[in-house]
């Protein structure tokens, strides 16, 4: 990865196909793609690389799948990604131990530098400490405001994609509404955390997750309700307290530890398409984190956009039927998984509803690990053409 080798200034002196909003796994998918497929792509992140991301850092079989499909299937491997193969569920005194289909854990900052450096080797240019926004469309592009330290750009694009993340919703969710994400890397070498095992606890506060990472590090993750994160004094006290509730001791030293956050999580991404704009994965809308599907939204979104870009890149005029087409395609493809997740994200609401089917898994152990293969399984297929 070599995050110089595009300056601001060369960026700003040509006409892009494809300018990436965000390097992220959507961004970075759409950049791979795009580059394939003949166009001359430019990734902007407002991060320096490689970067953190709050993330829980588990890879489901849908993420797996659109990485092989995508010739990427190596990548989480050779990045030391470790298997997934179980899920430890508690919600109060209720626990259950169920079967992962296909899963594998990757650190972020690993995963997020392999996907950069394919993009970059399929032929996209890549500027880091990039902070950008979509800007008008003037003639036959649209511009893209960039700033990198004290350099502000217009960069000339004729398709933009916005795969910047949460922050970049057109329609953030109103605050209050939403949980909010957090997460941490801890040196713990507690014997209770297993490889192989994403662990997952439900309360009143919200949810917390942790798995053991490729280094041996434990990466905890979890949605709060930031109300309970107020009564709690902070983020340490609310995952405690949901920790605590169900009896898990392997995670209760927390002082200390420096958390990361998200803005609230649930909300849609008000414009999917738009004149020579493109938006993809989080910035598209997202719902919550327990299903974990997250980074394989943002890849198969980041692959599916790329034939419409490209295909509207090489034409002057703009005609509506591209961004009419994403708009149905990402709606074909995510929707039923967003809805499905809004269902999961309102039972987690429900503490006893929570218990009772942690009861009921335990009891039918089969018929569940069958509906965590389902909400494992990959996105439905797209139509990319408009
Ligand atoms: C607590 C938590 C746990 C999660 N756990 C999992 C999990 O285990 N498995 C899973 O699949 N998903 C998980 N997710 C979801 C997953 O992290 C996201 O869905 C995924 O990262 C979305 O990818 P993206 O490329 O759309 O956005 P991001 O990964 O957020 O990337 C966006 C990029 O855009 C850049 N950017 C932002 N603004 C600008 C700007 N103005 N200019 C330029 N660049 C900009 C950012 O620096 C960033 O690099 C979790 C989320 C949370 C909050």
């Amino acid at each position: 990865m070599n995050a110089d080798a595009t300056t601001l200034d060369e960026a700003a002196g040509r006409r892009w196909d494809v300018v990436v909003i965000g390097a992220g796994p959507a961004g970075t998918m759409a950049a791979i793609e795009t580059a394939r497929l003949g166009a001359s792509v430019l990734v902007l992140d407002r991060a320096a690389f490689p970067r953190a991301k709050v993330c829980g850092c588990c890879l489901g079989a849908a993420a797996l799948d659109t990485l092989r499909g995508a010739g990427l299937g190596d990548v989480p491997a050779r990045c030391g990604a470790q298997p997934l193969e179980h899920l430890d569920l508690r919600a109060g005194s209720r626990r259950v131990r169920l079967r992962i289909p296909s899963g594998a854990v990757i650190s972020r900052r690993a995963l997020d530098t392999a996907l950069l450096d394919n993009a970059i080797g399929a032929g996209a240019r890549f500027i880091d400490r990039c902070a950008a926004v979509a800007g008008p469309c003037r003639g036959e592009a649209r511009i893209v405001r960039a700033r990198r330290d004290a350099t502000h750009v217009d960069v000339s694009a004729r398709v933009v994609i916005l795969a910047a993340g949460l922050r970049a919703r057109t329609s953030p969710p109103a605050a209050g509404t939403s949980r909010i994400g957090v997460a941490t890397t801890l040196e713990t070498r507690a014997p209770t955390i297993a490889a192989g095992v994403v662990g997952m606890a439900c309360g009143e506060a919200g949810y917390v997750g942790w798995v053991r990472l490729e280094d041996d590090r434990v990466r905890v993750a979890a949605a709060l309700d930031p109300d309970a994160v107020r009564r709690s004094r902070g983020v340490t006290g609310a995952v405690r307290r949901v920790l605590a509730a169900c009896g898990h001791e392997g995670l209760h030293d927390l002082g200390g530890t420096r958390w990361r956050g998200t803005p609230p999580l649930t909300g849609p991404g008000a414009i999917i398409g738009a004149e020579r704009l493109l938006v993809i994965g989080d910035a598209a809308g997202y719902v919550e984190p327990f299903t974990g599907e997250g980074i394989g939204w943002a890849l198969a979104s980041g692959r599916a956009v790329a034939p419409i870009a490209v295909a509207a890149a090489t034409e002057p005029a703009w005609r509506e039927t591209w961004s009419n087409a994403w708009r149905r395609s990402h709606r074909r493809m995510l929707g039923p998984r967003h809805r499905a997740c809004t269902f999961v994200a309102r039972t987690l609401r429900r503490p006893p509803l929570t218990r009772a089917a942690v009861a009921a898994a335990a009891l039918l152990p089969g018929v569940a690990e069958r509906l965590v293969a389902a909400f494992c399984a990959p996105p439905g297929a797209l139509e990319n053409g408009p």
